[in-house]
């Protein structure tokens, strides 16, 4: 008998998953199993989450999303990372307002590693983003990643997207009934619980009973089957990422021909941060702070002096989330991903990254012969520890800022709210830089590249004096360095602007 996966939840997570699972699991095929995704018309959406991370382009390719359907249907702009700004000093204090983290990984020439170079002062005094690889400038001058010619998902600069949610949603959800999955438009009314701790079926409202040998809860914070029917505790890390709530807002461009920028733009507030990311027609802007540290209308107020008058008296949207993750997301037979097995702000990106992750975990581990304890426990594992190295790079932004101004900023730098595994990072990264032996690429989503940008962009001081004389090729990094920036002068001058590559898109037959 064909195995039977139910997804309960119609969210991005869950229809990614579906998306995904079809075709790694051959739902359209006689030995491949049978997918189902139940969704409430009444609860909904979250809807938000706009900026994504690389993988994202093999994911949709598996999926078999082109790049022109994403930027027709769900406003697409081509993103190439983060730019922080006012995350290391208070506005107005000296010293650089902003950095950023690319995607493009630091170039290295011949084998020979850049960083200790620049890290000696053999890259001038510009900053590592910038010197590294010619991505920073070709995005600060709003050039897309890539070439009208490039084929979907290839480019000479790393990039993912920034893209309207719910319209993406949508998309994936076509794709996904299209490679085969039941879509079925109800809501679970009762999780039965067998006397052997996993779920036995769901009762729906129009659809009655629903049984499957694998259940995958993306129900977002609700949590219907793997927090309130299996009991499985969610682990709050409020402890560690003080930010608890968002306001979110959608404006028009000022003018249609304003250039789209290339990345998400993060600004450090009193208590918290601002996101404003650039879509084809729009910017989604939001507000991300703690209210242990403030209210909802001093965030407002500062979220619409942001904003300025584009904003109008545009309805502002308030969501409420709480930073953790849950120690066991696969229990018996049932799996949670996306919002219902955790969540941290969205500084970056990490969101529908762990949903990427997690369907392909439950695609490697798919129990095809019925032992649910294997995969989970190998699952468990490894979706922990993706968590808690991803908790430590967000942490990384605030904990070692020269920001005192606020209490949020205070706070955030107190040795208490580190955790031991970053505190031992940054132990390591005093006397040499982040390198691959500190990454471990099975539960790492960033690499050390992301480390070294936000170290490096913060400020923070590695000391190679002790061994400054081990780097001999100074004049070969020089040359590499020049390169770099010959490369970067070449990638304004030739690639598209942001805009040109979306119009393009739009209009090609
Ligand atoms: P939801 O979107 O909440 O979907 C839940 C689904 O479950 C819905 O279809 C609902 O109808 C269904 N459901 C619930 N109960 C039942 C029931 N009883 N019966 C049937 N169906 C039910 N991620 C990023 O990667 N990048 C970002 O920039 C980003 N920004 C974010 C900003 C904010 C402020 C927040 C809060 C999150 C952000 N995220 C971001 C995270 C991202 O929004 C989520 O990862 C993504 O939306 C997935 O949500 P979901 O599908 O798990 O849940």
């Amino acid at each position: 008998m064909r195995k039977r996966l139910l997804i309960v939840g119609g969210g991005t997570a869950g229809w990614l998953t579906a998306g995904y699972l079809a075709k790694r699991l051959s739902t359209d095929l006689p030995g491949g199993a049978a997918i189902t995704l139940v969704e409430s018309p009444e609860i909904g959406i979250l809807g938000v989450g706009e900026g994504t991370f690389p993988t994202i382009r093999r994911t949709l390719k598996t999926i078999g999303i082109s790049e022109v359907d994403l930027v027709r249907k769900c406003g697409a702009s081509f993103k190439q990372g983060a730019k922080f700004a006012h995350w290391r000093f208070t506005p107005g204090a000296p010293g650089p307002d902003h950095y950023t983290h690319p995607f493009q990984l630091a170039q290295a020439d011949n084998g020979l590693d850049l960083l200790p170079y620049w890290l000696l002062g053999h890259g001038g005094e510009a900053n590592w983003d910038e010197v590294c690889s010619p991505q920073k400038k070709a995005a600060d001058a709003h050039r897309a990643p890539k070439l009208p010619s490039h084929p979907d998902y290839v480019a000479p600069l790393n990039y993912a997207f920034h893209f309207d949610a719910v319209a993406l949603a949508g998309l994936l959800r076509d794709k996904a009934v299209e490679n085969g999955v039941t879509h079925l438009m109800d809501r679970v009314t009762q999780v039965h619980v067998g006397e052997d701790g996993a779920i036995a079926g769901v009762d729906t409202e129009a659809n009655g009973r629903l049984d499957a040998d694998l259940y995958i809860d993306c129900t977002g914070f609700r949590a219907e089957l793997i927090g309130k029917a299996l009991g499985q505790p969610y682990r709050s890390r409020r402890d560690v990422l003080f930010c608890d709530s968002a306001l979110a807002i959608q404006v028009p461009y000022r003018d249609e021909r304003e250039p789209i920028v290339s990345y998400t733009l993060a600004t450090a507030q009193e208590a918290g941060w601002m996101w404003d990311i650039g879509l084809d027609r729009r910017r989604g802007i939001g507000h991300v702070f703690s209210s242990a540290h403030t209210d909802d209308t001093r965030a407002e107020e500062l979220l619409r002096a942001y904003v300025g008058d584009v904003g109008g008296d545009q309805e502002v949207r308030k969501i409420r989330f709480e930073a953790g993750y849950r120690e066991t997301n696969w229990h018996k037979n049932c799996v949670a991903i996306g919002l219902s097995s955790g969540f941290f702000e969205p500084l970056e990106a990490t969101g529908i990254v762990f949903s990427e992750v997690a369907a392909g975990l439950v695609a490697n581990l798919f129990p095809w012969g019925g032992d649910h304890e294997t995969s989970a426990r190998q699952f468990n594992a490894n979706m922990l520890q993706r968590y808690e190295r991803a908790r430590d790079f967000i942490k990384l932004h605030y904990c070692i800022s020269e920001r005192r101004d606020s209490e949020f900023w205070r706070d955030n730098v107190a040795a208490s709210s580190i955790p031991d595994s970053l505190h031992d990072l940054l132990d390591r990264w005093r006397f040499r830089p982040p390198t691959e032996i500190d990454i471990d690429t099975n539960v790492d989503i960033f690499t050390e590249a992301s480390w070294q940008y936000v170290l490096y962009g913060m400020g923070w001081k590695t000391d190679l004096s002790a061994r400054a004389g081990a780097y001999r090729y100074v004049e070969d990094a020089r040359r590499a360095f020049a390169e770099v920036e010959r490369q970067a002068a070449f990638a304004i001058a030739n690639l598209p602007s942001n805009r040109q590559l979306i119009d393009y898109a739009r209009t090609r037959s």
